[in-house]
C-alpha cells in the first residue's frame, strides 16, 4: 500500500496531481495517453501552480508587502487559484473578468473573497480589455502588484518545476509526446521545455482551439484565427511572453464539438466530469499518438492536461439550453429541456 501524502502548509496542495492512465483515449490512438489531474488542485484548476509562482516571485523580489493586493486579469481560474493563495498569506486579491464567463467562476470569486469586476469581453487592443483593466487597477492601488499571468514568466516556471519532472518522474522517464492548448501558454511552454531539458526527443505539440490564432503562426509564421470556439481560459491571439521560445515540435487543431466528444466520453465511460479544454488536450493527445503510432511507435506514451472540473461549467457545457444557444449539440443524456 502506498500511503497518500501528509502536508503541513495548506499551500503545499498545490501541484504534485496524479496522472491517470485514459483508457478510451489510448484505444483510440492506439498507444498510452496520460491524463496530469490538474483538477486536483485545491482551486480545481492547472491555474493554482502559476498563481503560487507568481505570488511567490513578486513577495522574492520585494514588489509584495505584508498586507497587499494582487490583481489580476483573467477568464476566472486564475482568480480562483490568486485568490485562495492571497487568503493563505494574508492578501487581498481583484479580479478582473470579461462577463461572458461561466457564472459558477464568478461565484467561486465572490465567494472567496475576492473583489470582482467585470467588463464586456472586448478586443486585446481596447484599452478596456480585461487585461488592461487590471494592469490600470494595480497602478492606481497602493501596495499592489499586477500578476501579469499572460507576461509574467513565473507562470511557465511553476510548469518547468513542478508539472513537467512530476509527469517525467510519474512515467518513469518514458515520455514520448506532450499536448495541451495554450491560454497564457505558461503550460505548454513550461511543459515543453521541462520534458525537454529532461529528453530533447519528446515530441511538443500545439493543440489550438478553432478561433485561436496559434495553429496558423506554427504552422506557417502568420498569426491567424479561423472559426471561434465557446472553450474557456484557451484561445491565444499572440506569442505572450510565456510562449517566447516555447520548444513547439508540430500542431493540431481541434473543434468544440470533437473535445466535447472526448468531454462526453470521459464522463460517460470513465467517470470524469471535466471542463472543454480537458476534452480538447484529450483530442490532440489522440491526434499525437495516432501520428507516432503511424510512425512506428507503438508503445509511445503521451500526456496531457486535464485543466479544470466540469462542475465549473454547470450553466454552460452541462446546460442543455446554453449549448443549444450556441448552435452545439446537446448531451444526449441532458435531454432537450
Ligand atoms: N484550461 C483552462 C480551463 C484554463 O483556465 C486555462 C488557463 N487560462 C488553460 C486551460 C490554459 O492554461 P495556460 O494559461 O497555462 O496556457
Amino acid at each position: 500500500m502506498t500511503t497518500a501524502p501528509v502536508r503541513t502548509d495548506t499551500l503545499d496542495l498545490i501541484g504534485n496531481t496524479p496522472i491517470v492512465l485514459l483508457s478510451g483515449p489510448s484505444e483510440a490512438a492506439g498507444c498510452e495517453i496520460w491524463g496530469k489531474c490538474e483538477f486536483a488542485n485545491p482551486g480545481a484548476s492547472v491555474k493554482d501552480r502559476a498563481a503560487l509562482y507568481i505570488v511567490r516571485d513578486a513577495e522574492a523580489r520585494g514588489e509584495l508587502k505584508a498586507g497587499g493586493t494582487v490583481v489580476e486579469g483573467t477568464a476566472g481560474n486564475t482568480g480562483i487559484g490568486i485568490a485562495l493563495v492571497a487568503n493563505a498569506l494574508g492578501y487581498k486579491t481583484v479580479i478582473v473578468m470579461p462577463d461572458n464567463q461561466s457564472r459558477e467562476k464568478m461565484d467561486t470569486l465572490r465567494a472567496l473573497g475576492a473583489e470582482l469586476v467585470t467588463v464586456p469581453p472586448t478586443k486585446f487592443a481596447d484599452p478596456n480589455h480585461f487585461v488592461h483593466t487590471s494592469r490600470r487597477i494595480a497602478e492606481e492601488t497602493d501596495n499592489a502588484i499586477w500578476a501579469n499571468q499572460f507576461d509574467n514568466v513565473a507562470n511557465r516556471r511553476a510548469h518547468i518545476e513542478g508539472t513537467a519532472p512530476e509527469i517525467w518522474a510519474q512515467l518513469e522517464g518514458r515520455v514520448d509526446g506532450f499536448t495541451c492548448a495554450v491560454g497564457t501558454g505558461g503550460t505548454l511552454a513550461g511543459v515543453g521545455m521541462g520534458l525537454k531539458a529532461q529528453d530533447e526527443n519528446v515530441r511538443i505539440a500545439l493543440t489550438d482551439p478553432h478561433g485561436a490564432a496559434l495553429f496558423n503562426y506554427y504552422a506557417n509564421g502568420e498569426l491567424k484565427s479561423e472559426g471561434s470556439s465557446v472553450a474557456e481560459g484557451i484561445g491565444q491571439g499572440r506569442i505572450t511572453a510565456n510562449l517566447e521560445d516555447a520548444p513547439i515540435d508540430t500542431q493540431f487543431r481541434i473543434s468544440d464539438e470533437e473535445g466535447m466528444d472526448w468531454v462526453a466520453r470521459l464522463l460517460r465511460e470513465e467517470g470524469l466530469c471535466l471542463g472543454l479544454s480537458s476534452g480538447i488536450n484529450v483530442a490532440g493527445a489522440v491526434a499525437l499518438g495516432r501520428q507516432l503510432v503511424a510512425e512506428g511507435r507503438e508503445d509511445a506514451r503521451v500526456a496531457t492536461i486535464l485543466c479544470d472540473s466540469g462542475f465549473r461549467y454547470l450553466s454552460t457545457l452541462y446546460n442543455a439550453e446554453w449549448l443549444k444557444k450556441k448552435g452545439l449539440p446537446v448531451f444526449d443524456w441532458l435531454g432537450s429541456s
